[in-house]
């Protein structure tokens, strides 16, 4: 589509929670938009962990950014430098390194985070990771390929024991939804199917802290841990991993750990770009933005979602916090563009939903703690009314339907 020189220029990077929501509100007969973002499509992650074991499948959960509205300019590349002074961003195409330039009026940063392993030996290397839909991908395959491996003969017990061990490091959200998605696959589905395989199954979650679940209330963590316990999910709290080898775990007490397959999801850090960014960072290294979501000492730069944070607060990197903040700079914008002056951003916080496993959820709402499986039909309903389409809210019903009825698909390719 050929530029519209008399709109004011918008570039957004990202095509994550803040990104959609900004480009979903503004009004585009005042901006022409462009996104500059790798992935093509939008992600939603809070259903990531399903896919894992093929509770959901993969393109359920996804959305192409370019179908977001229709005037959109859309490029696939990274961004790999700022220029305040020339208004312009410097773009890599994905597919082959190829820089090209674009100018802005305004700029929206909204490049979210990556996974923080901090800087703990073997672990980029060796462990998978939940941020991404080609991550889910491959802690499926992993799953099965374990299974597969430990069916054949003459392999020494021990190996077999190995495969079969999955660990999860990190307690937080991500890691108990996952431990309880593959639990249920293993209970569900894999008994069907590897019955033998089953005594030398083992779930394993260790975390660093005293709890698992920090962020929720405790009697919440605490219901979740009894359960965990109950479908055999062995929870291993103050268990701060040292190195990750091949085939061990090495804890910081010096003992070891074989595995099978390690699942990494101790928190995020700053991406490339945002490190690279010459702007004041926060203690967690997020770009360090005013009330109004611009990049401190920048009239026309502003950062939304994981990235960044307003000064003096520290919103938790989550994805209503990042979607807020898109429809608040949606908001701005369209003002901006009536002459209108800004008003500061606030973040309502609307709570926080975990599934446990075995038809649970956790539900730590400001007013309301609930938990069980009443809490397990919330839990679903919330993602499905918050699902970005009509197509991803058919598709996901019909593959909760799916596993249901026929099981969840043991194939790997
Ligand atoms: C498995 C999982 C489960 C989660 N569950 C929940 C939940 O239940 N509830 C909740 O509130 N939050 C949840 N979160 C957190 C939530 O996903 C994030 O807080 C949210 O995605 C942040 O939105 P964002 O727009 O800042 O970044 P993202 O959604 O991560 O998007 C960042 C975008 O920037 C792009 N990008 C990266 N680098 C560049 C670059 N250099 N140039 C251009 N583009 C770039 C990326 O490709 C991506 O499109 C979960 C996260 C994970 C991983």
């Amino acid at each position: 589509m050929p530029p519209n020189t008399e709109k004011k220029k918008l570039v957004i990077l990202g095509s994550g929670f803040a990104a959609l929501s900004l480009v979903r509100n503004i009004n585009l007969n005042a901006y022409e938009v462009s996104i500059v973002s790798p992935r093509n499509h939008f992600l939603f992650t809070p259903l990531l962990p399903s896919t894992t074991v093929g509770t959901i499948e993969f393109r359920s959960i996804i959305e192409p950014i370019r179908t977001a509205r229709d005037e959109l300019r859309y490029f696939q590349a990274k961004c790999v430098s700022i220029s305040g002074d020339s208004k312009s961003v410097k773009c890599e195409t994905l597919q082959d390194g190829k820089t090209f330039e674009l100018t802005y009026d305004y700029l929206v940063i909204a490049v979210g985070a990556v996974n923080n392993t901090f800087g703990i030996p073997g672990v980029r290397e060796h462990a998978l990771f939940l941020k991404e839909l080609q991550d889910a991908r491959a802690i499926r395959v992993k799953i099965i390929d374990n299974f597969e491996r430990a069916s054949a003969p003459n392999l020494p017990d021990e190996e077999r024991r190995r495969l079969l061990h999955f660990v999860v490091v990190g307690g937080g959200p991500t890691g108990v939804e996952f431990a309880a998605e593959l639990n249920d696959f293993v209970r569900e589905d894999l008994v069907k199917w590897y019955p033998a395989l089953i005594p030398y199954t083992r779930i394993t979650l260790l975390e660093a802290a005293r709890q698992i679940l920090g962020t929720f209330d405790s009697r919440l963590s605490e219901y979740a841990t009894r359960l965990f316990q109950r479908q055999s999910i062995e929870v291993k709290p103050n268990s701060p991993v040292k190195e990750l080898r091949e085939k061990e775990i090495i804890m910081h007490d010096g003992s070891s750990v074989p595995y099978g397959l390690v699942v990494w999801s101790t928190g995020i850090g700053p991406t490339e770009l945002t490190l690279s960014l010459d702007f004041r960072r926060s203690k967690s290294a997020r770009v360090v933005t005013d009330e109004f979501l611009r990049v401190e000492g920048s009239a026309d730069t502003y950062a939304a979602g994981d990235c960044a944070t307003p000064v003096d607060v520290n919103y938790p990197a989550t994805a209503q916090v990042a979607q807020q903040e898109g429809k608040y700079l949606a908001r701005q914008f369209n003002r901006m563009a009536k002459g209108k002056p800004p008003y500061p951003f606030t973040y309502r916080d609307l709570g926080m939903l975990a599934y446990v496993g075995n038809r649970r959820a956790l539900a730590n709402l400001p007013n309301v703690k609930g938990k069980g499986f009443a809490t397990f039909l919330f839990w679903r309903s919330a993602y499905l009314t918050r699902l970005v389409s009509i197509k991803n809210k058919v598709l996901v019903l019909f593959d909760w339907v799916k596993a249901s009825v026929f099981g969840r698909d043991i194939s790997s390719f």
